[in-house]
C-alpha cells in the first residue's frame, strides 16, 4: 500500500511486528525501499506553555506513508484531507507534518519566505528580548483583557467575536518579529499602551505566512459556499453525495489551517521560535486589547450593555434587540477597529455564574447560554466540559442542561428547574443503591511529576505512587485514572484506587460522589429562583460603566478604570 494508516501504529502495532518477525526469523519488509532502515524516535515529556506533555514514539517507514491517527493530533482531528492540506502549505513530508507540533509548520513557513526573500535566517534561536524596566514589563507581559462577567441571568444576549482576531492583527497592522521597533521607521505611529512601534516599509514576514492562511480558508469556505448539487451531475453517480463529500473535505482543510492560525500567535513569543520576538508578542496582545475596549464603547455607545468581555469575544444584552441590530452593531465595530466581527449566536437566555469558592466573585468563562433557536447550549467552565470529570458527573450534567435549555424566559426557567432536580435526585439513587458501573466513577488527571516526586498526599499523588508500585512506568503529561474509594480514609493509600488495581471489593465513596453531583448542580440553581431580585445583580451595581479589568494573567486584577477614557487618548498604526 501507500499509505498504512493505523491506531497506536507507532508505539504498539510496528514495533510489536518487527519484535515478533524478527524472533520468528520471517522477513519482513515494511519499507517499499528495501535500501532504508525502519525509523524509529524515542518517547519524551516535555514542556509546552506550562504544562507537560508526553510524546509518543514515532516508526516511519520509507517508499509509502505510515499516519498513526493516535500519534497525530491533526489527522486525529481534521482526518487526511487535513493532512494533505497542512503538508501541501508546510511543504513538510507528510510523515513528519502528522506528528509535529503545528508551530513547526509555521515556522517553516515563514523560513520559506525569508529564503525566497534572501533575508538571513536565525541558526537558532530567537533575538533575545531587549531589556526593560520592571513597570515595562508589567504593561507588557499582560494577557488578553477580561471583564469577568456581571453575574445572573439574562434574557435576548448576543455573542460577538473578532473572527481569528490574533492572526487579524498581525496581518492587518503588519506585526511580525522583525516589523516591530524596526530601526527604518523611528516616526511610526506607536502600538497603545506600550509605546513601540511598527515598520511601515516592510511587509513582515509572519504578517505574510498569516495572512496566506486566513486568504486560503476564505477561499475554502467560499469554495464550499459555491457547491451545487446540479454541476456535479455530470461527473459522480450520485451527486447529492459527492457534495456532501466535498463539503466535508473542504471543511476540514479550513480547519487544519485554523490550527495553524492558532499558533501562529503563541509562536510569535515562543522561546524557542526561529522567528520570534516577545515584543511582537506583547503587541499584537496590546492591540487586542485596545480593539476588545473600542467594541465595547461602541457597543456601549449605542445603548447596549456589556455582559462579559473576554479576549477576542463580547457577550452584549438589549431587551428588544432583534438579530439583524447585533448584525448591525457587528459591522459597526468592525469599521471601527478594522478587524473582521462575527455575530456567533444570539442566546435566548445566558447565565453567568460566579466562582466555586465564593457566590459573589465573578469569574471569567463560567457561564451557559441557550442559542435562540434552541439546540445544544454553549457551556464553560462547567464539568461536562472537563475531560477528567467521572462521566457520571458530565451526563448528569448534560442531561439537566438539556431540560434547563427547554426554558424560554426566566420565569419558564424557574418551572424546568423543578423538572432537573429530578435527573439530580435520579443520580444520586443511583450511586446509593450500586447501580452504576465502575465506569461512570473514573476520575482522571495528568500527571505532573514522576510518581516519586510528589510530596503531598493528592488523590493524583496517591495513585501514582500505587501504580509505581506495581511496576507501571509512569511519565509527568501522562494520564492517570482512579476511583475515589475512601475520600476520608486514615491511610492515604485506602483513599483512592488506580483504576487498574481497583477490584470489586474496595468499592466507591458514595458521599464523595453524591458531593461532587452535588456540586455539579450548583450552577443551575444559583439564579433559579422566580423572584427578580438576583436578577442581573453584579458586584458593580453602583458601577454601570466601569467594569473591573482582570488579565488572564491576573497582573491588573482589582484595578477599576472607564473604558471610554482608556480609549480616548489613544493612537492606533494605520
Ligand atoms: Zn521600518
Amino acid at each position: 500500500p501507500d499509505l498504512l494508516l493505523t491506531e497506536w501504529g507507532d508505539s504498539t502495532l510496528l514495533p510489536g511486528l518487527i519484535h515478533a518477525a524478527a524472533a520468528a526469523k520471517i522477513e519482513l519488509s515494511l519499507n517499499r525501499d528495501p535500501a532504508r532502515r525502519i525509523e524509529r524516535a524515542r518517547a519524551r515529556s516535555y514542556t509546552s506553555y506550562g504544562r507537560i506533555l508526553f510524546k509518543e514514539s514515532a516508526t516511519t517507514l520509507a517508499g509509502r506513508l505510515h499516519v498513526d491517527t493516535e500519534n497525530s493530533f491533526i489527522a486525529d482531528q481534521c482526518h487526511l484531507d487535513g493532512l494533505w492540506e497542512l503538508a501541501r502549505i508546510t511543504k513538510l513530508p507528510v510523515q513528519y507534518t502528522a506528528r509535529t507540533s503545528t508551530g513547526t509548520g509555521i515556522s517553516y513557513m515563514q523560513m520559506e519566505i525569508a529564503y525566497r526573500d534572501g533575508t538571513l535566517i536565525p541558526e537558532q534561536k530567537a533575538e533575545p528580548e531587549s531589556p526593560k524596566r520592571p513597570d515595562e514589563l508589567l504593561r507588557a507581559d499582560r494577557g488578553g483583557l477580561v471583564f469577568p462577567p456581571r453575574l445572573g441571568f439574562f434574557e435576548n444576549v448576543a455573542e460577538l467575536d473578532f473572527v481569528s482576531e490574533y492572526p487579524s492583527i498581525m496581518a492587518r497592522f503588519n506585526v511580525s518579529p522583525e516589523t516591530v521597533n524596526c530601526a527604518c521607521c523611528p516616526e511610526a505611529p506607536r502600538v497603545p499602551e506600550l509605546g513601540y512601534h511598527i515598520c511601515r516599509k516592510r511587509r513582515g514576514i509572519t504578517s505574510r505566512v498569516v495572512e496566506r492562511l486566513i486568504e486560503k480558508r476564505q477561499q475554502y469556505k467560499h469554495a464550499v459556499g459555491a457547491i451545487h448539487e446540479s454541476s456535479l451531475g455530470a461527473i459522480r453517480e450520485s451527486p447529492l453525495h459527492a457534495a456532501e463529500e466535498l463539503r466535508e473535505s473542504y471543511n476540514l482543510r479550513r480547519s487544519s489551517l485554523k490550527w495553524l492560525l492558532v499558533c501562529c500567535f503563541g509562536y510569535t513569543g515562543y522561546k524557542n521560535a526561529r522567528f520570534g520576538k516577545i515584543e511582537a508578542h506583547e503587541a499584537i496582545n496590546a492591540l487586542a486589547r485596545e480593539k476588545l475596549l473600542v467594541a465595547m464603547e461602541t457597543a456601549e455607545r449605542q445603548g447596549y450593555r456589556v455582559l462579559h468581555a473576554l479576549v477576542d469575544s463580547l457577550y452584549v444584552q438589549k431587551a428588544e434587540a432583534a438579530r439583524e441590530d447585533f448584525e448591525r452593531l457587528a459591522r459597526e465595530i468592525e469599521a471601527r477597529t478594522g478587524l473582521p466581527m462575527a455575530l456567533e449566536a444570539v442566546y435566548r437566555f445566558a447565565v453567568f455564574l460566579p466562582s466555586k469558592q465564593s457566590a459573589e466573585i465573578p469569574v471569567p468563562n463560567r457561564f451557559f447560554c441557550v442559542p435562540e433557536e434552541g439546540g445544544e447550549p454553549k457551556v464553560r467552565g462547567l464539568e461536562c466540559r472537563r475531560h477528567d470529570s467521572p462521566p457520571l458527573v458530565v451526563r448528569m450534567q448534560t442531561e439537566a442542561l438539556k431540560i434547563l435549555a427547554e426554558a424560554r424566559d426566566r420565569a419558564s426557567y424557574g418551572r424546568k428547574l423543578e423538572e432537573a432536580r429530578e435527573v439530580l435526585a435520579r443520580y444520586l439513587e443511583r450511586i446509593e443503591e450500586g447501580s452504576a458501573p465502575i465506569e461512570e466513577f473514573i476520575i482522571s488527571r495528568r500527571l505532573t511529576r514522576p510518581p516519586a516526586g510528589y510530596r503531598q498526599n493528592s488523590a493524583t499523588a496517591i495513585v501514582a505512587r500505587q501504580l509505581d508500585r506495581a511496576g507501571v512506568k509512569l511519565r509527568p503529561g501522562e494520564n492517570v485514572q482512579y476511583i475515589v474509594t475512601d475520600a476520608d480514609a486514615v491511610l492515604p493509600d485506602d483513599r483512592a484506587r488506580a483504576l487498574t488495581l481497583w477490584e470489586s471489593w474496595r468499592g466507591y465513596d458514595v458521599a464523595y460522589y453524591q458531593q461532587m453531583l452535588r456540586d455539579a448542580f450548583k450552577p443551575f440553581e444559583y439564579f433559579g429562583r422566580t423572584s427578580r431580585s438576583l436578577a442581573g445583580s453584579s458586584p458593580y451595581a453602583r458601577l454601570p460603566s466601569s467594569p473591573r479589568i482582570a488579565s488572564t494573567d491576573g497582573l491588573s486584577s482589582g484595578r477599576f478604570f472607564s473604558t471610554t477614557a482608556q480609549t480616548a487618548s489613544r493612537s492606533t498604526p494605520k
